[in-house]
């Protein structure tokens, strides 16, 4: 579907995320023809920089982001011909006139307001953006992460937001549902029936959900502080690819369609107990190690550390959802900085078979997993047992392999590509509606509560290792292993 002629305004145009992510995004979908003549990108910010001296910063800060082989100079020209550049204070309702100058007032232009800013400014975005008259029926608001850090400030965002926004207007950034994997998971689970007859109690073990960076807080210690793994990533990102795996089928693929079906998910998960919370999470925090044989600080050493900070870096858990598909499958979920890798990935683990008809010595058959690799390369991996080659019946592992790259031979599209094409389009399937945040943050508040309530400390693991032991022994109980522990040493 072409777009329609818009106006895209960052507010925060100036920071990491617009200077990192979006303009390189948008440039990538200019090079491929997806802009319309009319699409301009108009970033603000409180600085009073010229034109010319944004685009001096857009050169110095965005411009390395974009990947050499689809770098063209002339291309780039034409896409910072797009930006506009606009001094305002997001808190002062006085400083809006700049924006009501610069955007276009044609029904036909679509206009979008990302905010991209610290998220105790989006209800007075809002606000002021309706006070100036901005906030017209053609306009659509996207909001970045974090929204709200407990059940009550996240109802409260939505509260405010929705005084100004219908929710139809308002999209729910979550990135991880914008990779091409997650997309293809439900390709894999609603456009073929090999799996939906299997995806279920009797024949899924467990599911493994993680998310590991190998870098540290590094300079975002001030915004870390604040949050944590669990609300940084637990709360939004693992809770969101947990929903796409156990949802139902939804009836179409329309957004509601899709949105209710995710909402029951979460509503499903099992609450937690005093007795379940100290029991199946876990909380680490790294410590001093190696990362590439090179020696690392520990959280506490980080430049501007509390010395004393019990903010987790690493979390992991076991949830389970009450529905007669999944009851008593283990949903593990982990997270952590400073992992030996950085990769996210589900795994779903199917049961052994009921009964083997080789003998012994032909090798032990390992039950079948089925691997969405969603970072750093994206694909699907089918894990089954063969005949290995020869006389004799061996069995051995091996991999059918579905490498989007490969197999595609398309180039890759970055998820804030696909997501801001989609609020472009007007398409909210991709994002969270306000009844899937306050459930996501609903079941997850007794943790927040509990590790208050309770003086005990994160549990400490090296830099370079995959968490506090701890979070081996939580699914050990189970008679589990994460994967990278059952996979061979090399
Ligand atoms: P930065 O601190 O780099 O940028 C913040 C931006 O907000 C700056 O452009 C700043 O512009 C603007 N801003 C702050 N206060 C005002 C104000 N009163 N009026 C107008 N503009 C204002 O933050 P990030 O870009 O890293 O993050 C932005 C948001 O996106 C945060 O909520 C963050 O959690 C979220 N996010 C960031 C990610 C990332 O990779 N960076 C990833 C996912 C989410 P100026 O100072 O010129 O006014």
């Amino acid at each position: 579907m072409a777009l329609a002629d818009f106006d895209l305004v960052l507010f925060g145009g100036s920071g990491d995320l617009s200077m990192r992510k979006l303009l390189p995004a948008m440039y990538a979908r200019d090079r491929a023809k997806d802009l319309p003549s009319g699409a301009r990108i108009v970033c603000v910010g409180r600085h009073a920089w010229s034109q010319q001296e944004f685009l001096g910063a857009v050169e110095e800060n965005a411009r390395p982001h974009i990947a050499e082989k689809i770098f063209d100079q002339n291309l780039w020209q034409a896409f910072c011909a797009r930006i506009v550049y606009v001094t305002l204070d997001a808190g002062d309702p006085a400083t809006y006139h700049a924006l009501v100058d610069v955007l276009r007032t044609d029904a036909a232009v679509t206009r979008v307001f990302y905010l991209a800013t610290p998220p105790s400014l989006f209800s007075t975005i809002c606000h002021n953006l309706a006070g100036a008259g901005l906030a017209s029926a053609n306009s659509r608001v996207v909001l970045e992460k974090p929204l709200g850090r407990d059940l009550a400030s996240a109802k409260q965002i939505n509260a405010e937001v929705g005084q100004v926004f219908k929710e139809s207007q308002i999209f729910r950034i979550d990135h991880y549902l914008g990779k091409e994997a997650v997309q293809n998971l439900l390709a894999l689970r609603f456009g073929n029936v090999l799996f939906e007859p299997l995806w279920r109690r009797e024949w899924i073990s467990d599911v493994q959900i993680t998310i590991a960076e190998q870098l540290g807080v590094g300079n975002r210690m001030g915004y870390y502080e604040t949050s944590g793994a669990l609300r940084d990533m637990l709360q939004n990102h693992l809770l969101q690819l947990l929903c796409i795996v156990a949802m139902e089928p939804p009836t179409s693929a329309t957004p509601d369609a899709v949105r209710d079906e995710k909402l029951k998910v979460l509503r499903s998960l099992k609450r937690f107990t005093p007795t379940t919370l100290a029991q199946d999470v876990i909380r680490g925090q790294y410590r001093a190690g190696h990362m590439e044989g090179l020696p690392v600080p520990g959280y506490r050493n980080e430049p501007d550390a509390d010395p004393h900070s019990r903010t987790e870096s690493f979390v992991a858990l076991k949830a389970e959802i009450d529905t007669w598909r999944w009851a008593g499958v283990p949903f593990y979920l982990r997270t952590g900085k400073r992992m030996p890798d950085t990769l996210a990935e589900i795994v779903v683990r199917f049961k052994s078979v009921p009964h083997s008809i080789f003998a012994q010595a032909s090798g032990a058959t390992q039950p079948n997993s089925l691997i969405i690799r969603l970072q750093p390369d994206e694909g699907l991996q089918l894990n089954l047992m063969a005949k290995t080659p020869g006389d004799g019946m061996r069995l051995r592992p091996v991999d059918l392999e579905l490498d989007f790259r490969e197999t595609f031979k398309m180039p890759r599209m970055e998820a804030y590509e696909r997501l801001l094409l989609d609020v472009l389009r007007g398409q909210l399937t991709l994002f969270m509606r306000s009844d899937e945040l306050e459930a996501a943050w609903e079941w997850v508040e007794p943790i927040l509560e509990y590790w208050d309530l309770e003086e005990t400390e994160p549990l400490p693991y090296a830099s370079g290792t995959w968490g506090p032991p701890a979070a081996s022994a939580l699914i050990g109980r189970d008679g589990l292993q994460w994967r990278e522990e059952s996979l061979p040493e090399l």
